[in-house]
């Protein structure tokens, strides 16, 4: 016999109870965004890969040695997107966005695909859900924006929760911080990790955000960012802060934060919990200011700012077993005989036109069995149909918690079992 298939190291299979949880995280967000404004866009899994390499950087480790490439039968250099921000901004740019409204503000899903060493909340296929919100310069959008992920997270029942917000500066005070590190890191160099070796020489504030323990000290000890910042990003920091007080959005100023993309401008932030234990992989959302990417991508210089979540560790820090997000059935209809099952089959209908959530047994088998399966299934109400039942149009109503029954005329089952149900 053939070798059964397998899938691709680092892509997982999502599959229930496991996406009940997902599609709890997804209707939150949806519902929580929508407060704030931000509307849905989808842009394709596929780009051009100049995109991402002109986009996200040529410096950055994703352009570096993350990405998944290929040539097209047309042999144009594709890229399987790596994160959802440059094709937001593509699109942003394609469609004039600019000239339609003064302030748009999208949120996205889907997969993304980074080559990477697989771990627990490390994977080769993820998902991110992105918010970006494209015109505003101002630093009150950044603390509304890192507010909406507080509520979010807070709906979402996750903690402990860790915000960290720094400011990597822009231009020439980044240009001399770079100078600092680069000072700092070269007598150094041999101590750290081969990563941070080739981040010295192509991009240093990298080397800020290493998971290696041994950077990671050398690390704590480098110049702090904020002894770099014009008076520009100070302030714009500083009322950033102030917005975040005046929410009651409570957050840590973490001067080593730097995030590993290369578009990053001012204002960065991360969310991270203990919760999962997740290790290594404990930042559930990062994101940022690019103030400087679309117009570097070709488009009118715009403002910018957004974040991406990480779907997968942040479902592994959602509180509660998978099972307990399943959708409850509300009635489980048991049935003994072909004409039975047929009545079923239609009463059911007939409820679930009406909005009640029924599960019919279609199989030939014991009652016992049937009912075995209506309680594993965490049933609230259940019918049994056999041949008396049919010939006096009479039946029980049974409460699976309370173990009561009580009586129903077949004809009259929808109003039972709303008012059963409480509705
Ligand atoms: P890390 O430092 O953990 O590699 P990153 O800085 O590369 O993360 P971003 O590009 O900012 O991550 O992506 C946003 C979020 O997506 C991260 O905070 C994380 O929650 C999630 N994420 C990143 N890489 C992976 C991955 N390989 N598998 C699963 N989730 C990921
Ligand atoms: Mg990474």
């Amino acid at each position: 016999m053939a070798d059964a298939p397998v899938s691709v190291r680092g892509m997982n299979d999502l599959l229930p109870p496991d996406s009940g949880k997902w599609q709890h995280l997804e209707r939150t967000c949806r519902d929580v965004f929508a407060r704030y404004g931000y509307l849905e866009a989808r842009p394709p899994v596929v780009e051009h890969t100049e995109l991402f390499v002109r986009g996200v950087g040529e410096g950055s480790d994703i352009v570096g040695k993350e990405m998944y490439t290929f040539a097209d039968r047309s042999e144009r250099s594709l890229t399987l997107r790596p994160e959802l921000t440059a094709g937001l901004a593509r699109a942003y740019i394609e469609h004039n966005m600019a000239t339609k409204e003064a302030v748009t503000r999208w949120w996205s899903i889907g997969p993304v695909f980074r080559y990477e060493a697989v771990n627990t909340g490390r994977y080769r296929q993820f998902y991110q859900i992105d918010c970006e919100a494209y015109g505003v310069g101002e630093p009150t959008l950044d603390a509304e924006l890192i507010g909406m992920l507080h509520a979010l997270y807070t709906q979402l029942g996750v903690t402990p929760l860790t915000i960290l917000v720094n400011n990597v500066g822009k231009g020439d005070d980044r240009g001399r911080y770079r100078e600092a590190l680069v000072a700092y890191f070269t007598p150094q160099v041999d101590a750290l990790c081969a990563d941070c070796k080739r981040r010295l020489q192509v991009n240093p504030l990298r080397i800020l955000d290493c998971k290696v323990d041994g950077c990671k000290a050398i690390v704590a000890r480098a110049p702090s960012i904020l002894d770099y910042l014009g008076d520009d990003a100070r302030a714009h920091f500083a009322t950033v802060q102030a917005t975040l007080t005046a929410l009651g959005v409570p957050f840590v100023v973490e001067p080593r934060l730097v995030r590993g993309l290369d578009y990053y401008t001012g204002t960065v932030f991360e969310l991270t919990t203990t919760a999962g234990n997740l290790g290594s992989q404990s930042t559930i959302v990062a994101g940022g200011r690019y103030d400087d990417m679309i117009g570097e991508l070709g488009g009118p210089a715009t403002p910018a700012i957004g974040f991406g979540i990480g779907v997968e560790r942040t479902v592994l820090c959602m509180p509660g077993e998978p099972a307990s997000y399943a959708p409850r059935i509300d009635l489980f209809i048991a049935a003994m005989g072909p004409a039975a099952r047929i009545k079923a089959t239609a009463l059911a209908h007939q409820l679930r036109t009406a909005g009640v959530t029924v599960e019919v047994e279609h199989r030939e088998v014991g009652f016992k069995a049937q009912f075995r399966r209506a309680d594993k299934l965490g049933a609230r109400l259940s019918l049994a149909l056999g041949e008396s039942e049919l010939a006096t149009g009479a039946a029980k109503l049974k409460d699976m918690a309370a173990r009561t029954e009580t009586p129903v005329d077949l004809a009259d089952l929808v109003a039972a079992v709303t008012a059963a149900l409480g509705r």
